[in-house]
């Protein structure tokens, strides 16, 4: 088969994900090394959006290889009800580096969200949960519900219960303010939420460590402080999402680990395994984890605590500290730092960029002084489908959604390919400074 026909069968017997199916317009992966991944035609692409911000320790580690197929020559598949030593030497090793105690295991990061709010109404016995208007997590019914940006707009009404909040969104402060001067309205205004609600009403606050694909929205340092006080004061829960900010891709384990605040309950998935098998956990504090010592879980899935999955997850943890990925991030996320403000200070049409780690974006304006986007929330314009084109010409595989474009490669990237990627973004936004010139 060749690729043609490959994409053609797709298409022909598959349903793509948030797609009009006649518009899907697939490339035909065959395989892939690293920071790279190869299509059925040969050409080699350079996976600047770790395919779905995921695959941090890159295409096709053989460490991780190996370990899966090692396990599934021992033990492919074992029930939730057993117990497994892949599945208690990962709880360890979660517990380790969140500081957190005990994981309930998921298939993948939305189910994750959907226990942690299940868990969270259990163990308060309250049912509102207060989440970001500028926010993704996940597309089952809780959790896309639970989601702010408007892929939630499908499911509405949803589950009940959600309350919404805005955003610690700097360039665009929802208050008119800065940082430099303003009181963190982005907390202040949850209180009011709270008060408004019945604080006996909330059980958590949900928020992604950093929030990913709703514009890489990094808070200023107190914002996270203020918030855990804020938990503490109402006897609320502070669920953490780490499903693409976690695992290092912004240099430590959880995002919020920057910020010197333990959350109650953390969930991840994406960089817990690279994408290498599916899993997702929910990681609970030691007083949760008490209180269901005499109370029912009410909770299972049939694959929960997949030892395959489990298996991948520890090999990639082992990557993680072996190779000493976070170091990399760290030191290349400097670099990426410094040359997307030079981009800031070069091109017309980028008005913001926002970087942590190699967790990053480029937010894109019509006018540099008035902010204007360059493409409306929710949509697109012809200047952002050129650039998107462009990049796509050049084999760069990007992310880039309204009037941004990510920068978000795997975690093991050189700096010699993270460069190269990036002279192709600089080419790209030369060609929209061209286009909003004339
Ligand atoms: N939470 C966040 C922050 C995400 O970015 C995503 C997926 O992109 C999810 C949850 C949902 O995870 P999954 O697609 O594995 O269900």
């Amino acid at each position: 088969m060749d690729s043609k026909e490959v994409i053609q069968q797709n298409r022909d017997y598959t349903l793509f994900s948030w797609s009009v199916q006649s518009q899907a317009n697939p490339i035909h992966i065959a395989g892939g090394k690293g920071a790279y991944f190869f299509d059925g035609d040969g050409n080699h692409w350079l996976d600047f959006s770790s395919q779905l911000i995921n695959i941090n320790v890159g295409h096709q580690h053989p460490k991780v290889l190996e370990a899966i197929k090692k396990q599934v020559d021992e033990l492919c598949f074992a029930a939730p009800a057993f117990a497994s030593k892949p599945r208690g030497e990962l709880g360890k090793r979660l517990a380790e580096v969140t500081g957190l105690a005990k994981s309930f295991f998921t298939l993948g990061g939305s189910e994750a969200n959907e226990n942690a709010i299940k868990i969270a109404r259990l163990y308060t016995g309250r049912d509102k949960i207060i989440t970001r208007y500028r926010s993704y997590h996940g597309a089952t019914m809780g959790s896309m519900t639970a989601s702010g940006d408007p892929r939630r707009w499908a499911v509405e009404p949803g589950i009940p219960g959600v309350v919404r909040a805005f955003d610690p969104y700097c360039y665009r402060c929802p208050f008119g303010k800065q940082p430099d001067w303003c009181h963190r309205e982005c907390v202040s205004h949850i209180e009011e939420i709270i008060q408004m609600e019945g604080p006996h009403t909330i059980a958590a606050i949900l928020v992604e460590g950093i929030t990913g694909s709703n514009g890489l929205l990094v808070p200023p340092d107190d914002y996270y402080p203020k918030l855990r006080a804020l938990c503490d004061k109402y006897g609320i829960l502070l669920i953490d999402d780490e499903v693409m900010s976690g695992f290092g891709r912004t240099g430590t384990y959880l995002a919020t680990q920057h910020y010197g605040i333990q959350p109650d309950i953390v969930t991840c998935a994406k960089g817990l395994t690279s994408g290498y098998m599916p899993l997702g956990a929910v990681i609970v504090s030691e007083k949760i984890a008490q209180h269901f010592e005499n109370t029912m879980l009410w909770g299972g899935l049939t694959y929960s605590s997949h030892p395959v999955s489990c298996a991948a997850a520890i090999a990639n943890l082992d990557v993680y500290e072996e190779e000493r990925i976070f170091d990399n991030v760290n030191s290349l996320g400097h670099h990426l730092g410094q040359r997307l403000e030079a981009m800031k200070a070069k091109f017309d049409c980028v008005g913001d960029v926002r970087y942590i780690g190699l967790f990053s974006v480029i937010e894109l304006v019509r006018n540099k002084e008035t902010r204007e986007p360059l493409a409306p929330f929710n949509g697109s314009s012809p200047e952002m489908q050129k650039l998107a084109a462009y990049l796509k010409s050049k084999y760069i595989y990007a992310f880039v959604r309204f009037n941004m474009v990510w920068v978000c490669p795997p975690l093991v990237i050189s700096q010699e390919d993270l460069d190269k990627g990036l002279d192709v973004y600089e080419e790209a936004l030369a060609l929209v400074d061209d286009l909003i010139k004339a």
